[in-house]
């Protein structure tokens, strides 16, 4: 039984039986013999329905985007602006596929030498709720033009999306295994990696979800790509525009309620404008308005599930008895509802469990800093490399930060969010593998190489 729970109202919104073996089997059946046309259909065919996908995306955006909301809490406004991001990738993708997935031809003495890459198969998604649909349809959509057909394991959170989205990919004319959701629990997913008609598979989620399907995908000789978790650093020097590096470090920290993969959850300031980011970050914490997700003036709602609200809040009494000092915001939360009040975390020290893990809600580290060296050696100090931000108009910290900071991207001046026009992924143990744009099309492709003699 998968069951989706309100995280504001505490009640259930929807139960689901999962699928048995039988289903599963004929998932997997319908998913080859799917396979065997789809590789071989016209790139143009598979582009003119992903642009079907966007009209339907577009249609069907109130009710996704209330889904979001009732299944993990994301606000109505944040749904729906998920929603117009997810048309809009799938858009640029599908008139940008023809390039992506070109042969690429390359000079040598034959009469002709080239590169093209050619579908997989069938690829398993494992998705995480935090961005429901922008993460299912980022990685889908890419495999899909490439070729491939693609199986659903959503979070357990989150069926009702996972259902919707199915249905969004048959609505617009998708041939019936072209994408297919699974409702199984994690368990099921390694059987499933075993299985010889699945061909790879995409991870997004848990270093611990990661690191199992990547050793299933190991034993089993299949590609894989892992989007994991982050701790990520932004840094704030004494040249940047500080009320811009306020802004767009709580936007960075505390949008979806506090749980993006590659939120600034480290913020790490130049002491000379420490005390000043501090007040400024603390006033505009204390702004945002807590409360229904419904309501479209709601800047945060709940935490996405009982479970995530209280490992959060167990994470934080424990930094606060090993000596770190944490501020709490001051508006009112609703009683009923999985809410947690934003909050920051100071004096946080290497021999702290918290030191370099990942927060997943609405708590920033702030650290004092006297120097770029400095700022870029504490962003460095932790395993994972996500994604990382400056804040900075100085020319020479810019270049520094962009060769040196350890993380699949660098964002100078602006918050850290994926762009549908650029690759994403992480470095260290945030993972390997690109989503989105040329690199995330060719992830589950074999690119053959091809020599032509005379
Ligand atoms: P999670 O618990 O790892 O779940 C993610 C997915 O993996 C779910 O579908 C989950 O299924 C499944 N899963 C969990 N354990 C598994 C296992 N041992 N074998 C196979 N599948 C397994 O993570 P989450 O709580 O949903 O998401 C939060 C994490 O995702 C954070 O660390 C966040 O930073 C990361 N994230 C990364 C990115 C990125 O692009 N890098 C984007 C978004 C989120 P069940 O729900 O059934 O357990």
């Amino acid at each position: 039984m998968i069951k989706s729970i309100n995280p504001a109202t505490e009640q259930i919104v929807e139960t689901y039986d999962a699928l048995n073996a039988a289903g599963i089997e004929s998932a997997l059946t319908l998913a080859k013999a799917t396979s065997k046309y789809w590789t071989k259909t016209e790139l143009s065919t598979r582009v003119s329905l992903v642009h079907a996908l966007a009209d339907t995306l577009e249609k069907t955006a109130n009710t996704s985007a209330l889904l979001m909301t009732k299944e993990m809490g994301k606000t109505i406004a944040a749904g729906k602006a998920e929603i117009d991001k997810c048309i809009k990738y799938c858009r640029y993708t599908a008139d940008m596929a023809h390039d992506y997935l070109a042969d690429e031809v390359v000079e040598t003495q034959y009469k002709q030498s080239f590169t093209r890459p050619q579908p997989l198969g069938t690829i398993l998604l494992v998705m995480p709720w935090n961005f429901p649909f922008w993460q299912v349809i980022r990685v889908a959509v890419a495999a899909i033009l490439a070729g491939n057909t693609c199986l659903l394991k959503h979070a357990s959170n989150v069926p009702g999306c996972a259902l919707e989205i199915e249905k969004i990919f048959i609505k617009s004319g998708f041939p019936k295994g072209v994408f297919q959701t699974l409702l199984i629990a994690s368990s099921a997913v390694k059987s499933i990696l075993e299985d010889g008609r699945v061909h790879g598979a995409s991870v997004t989620g848990s270093e611990h979800a990661g690191s199992s399907v990547a050793s299933i995908c190991g034993t089993q000789i299949k590609p894989c790509v892992l989007e994991l978790g982050g701790s990520d650093p932004f840094i704030v020097m004494p040249s940047a525009n500080l009320a811009g590096a306020i802004s767009h470090a709580i936007t960075g920290r505390m949008r979806n309620n506090g749980q993006s993969c590659i939120a600034a959850k480290r913020l790490i300031v130049h002491a000379d404008i420490y005390d000043d980011f501090k007040a400024g970050f603390i006033a505009t914490m204390n702004e945002i308005k807590i409360g229904d997700p419904l309501d479209e003036k709601t800047g945060m709602g709940p935490i996405s599930s009982k479970k995530a609200q209280m490992e959060i809040t167990e994470m934080l009494h424990l930094v606060e008895r090993q000596g770190a000092e944490i501020t709490t915001g001051t508006q009112k939360i609703p009683k009923i509802g999985y809410y947690l009040r934003p909050s920051i975390l100071e004096n946080v020290r290497p021999n702290m469990d918290i030191y370099d893990q990942e927060i997943f809600g609405p708590a920033a580290m702030l650290f004092k800093v006297n120097s770029i060296n400095e700022a870029i050696s504490l962003a460095n100090d932790i395993p994972l490399g996500l994604s990382s931000v400056l804040f900075s108009n100085d020319e020479a910290e810019q270049k520094l930060a962009i060769n040196e900071l350890q993380s699949g991207s660098t964002y100078i001046n602006r918050y850290a969010s994926s762009d549908i026009r650029m690759p994403f992924g992480g470095t260290k143990r945030s993972g390997f593998g690109r989503e989105i744009a040329k690199q995330g099309l060719r992830e589950f492709t074999n690119l053959k190489t091809v020599i032509i003699a005379n």
